[in-house]
């Protein structure tokens, strides 16, 4: 089973679960599923809610999403396309379809929905700020706009996801210019099956921007992530 343990006040918890954007993320009292594909459920623990950023093969599967929505019973909030490819699956009051500049409250957990710039019909990305305001944002398959500088600035991020590949015109350098806007304490490159991509991106980092730790994610495995405390 993937994260059974609580992360303790102060943390939260994340694992990757697939080559592209899946993300199970802990927080005090919430388990967040985002954008699950070529994941077992099985291998899940419970979980509160799902997040789907755009109706891509890659982030929505609507058959599992369906079944750990019915095993769990938990909420599921989806960009509008993937909100109505997912209607005949998910009971109503458990569906809520989102578009930019939305907030939502899981709990104590908020999530912003923010801008993606990606070809696919309304993509979104989370903002999502935990019981004891640390922020992540899971960027989904986006190429660096200038409004993430903004949006970095006033929220002082703590984890961000960055692409590095797959994703149509994403590269090392797409997704270090998205932690260059961003300035997060901790960068993740991600959406990719190619480990010298993720090194390329470090690499861009150590010399553009020392005071961002990056942290090359494995599969499956957690990572703490606790306030004012360095990721080695
Ligand atoms: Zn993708």
């Amino acid at each position: 089973m993937l994260a059974e343990k609580v992360p303790p006040k102060n943390s939260v918890l994340f694992v990757w679960l697939n080559n592209y954007a899946g993300v199970l993320l802990k927080t005090l009292t919430k388990t967040l599923l985002i954008d699950p594909a070529d994941v077992k459920a099985k291998s899940l623990p419970k979980i509160d809610a799902i997040l789907v950023t755009h109706e891509h093969y890659d982030h929505l599967d609507q058959q599992l999403i369906a079944d750990i929505q019915k095993t769990n019973n938990c909420a599921v909030i989806a960009d509008k396309t993937s909100a109505e490819k997912l209607k005949q699956l998910i009971p109503p009051t458990k569906l809520t379809p989102t578009t930019v500049g939305d907030k939502i409250k899981i709990g104590e957990v908020i999530v912003k929905v923010q801008k993606c710039r990606h070809q696919a019909a309304t993509p979104v990305t989370y903002i999502i700020t935990s019981e004891d305001n640390l922020k992540v944002w899971h960027t989904a398959d986006t190429l660096p706009y200038p409004e993430m500088a903004q949006i970095g600035k006033a929220e002082q991020l703590d984890v961000v996801f960055c692409t590095v590949g797959i994703a149509q015109g994403t590269s090392p350098e797409t997704g270090s210019e998205i932690a260059w806007l961003t300035k997060p304490k901790i960068a993740v490159p991600y959406h990719s099956n190619a480990v010298e991509s993720q090194k390329k991106f470090q690499q861009i980092l150590k010399k553009e921007q020392p005071k961002t730790t990056c942290l090359i994610p494995l599969i499956n495995k957690p990572y703490q992530v606790t306030k004012g405390e360095k990721q080695t």
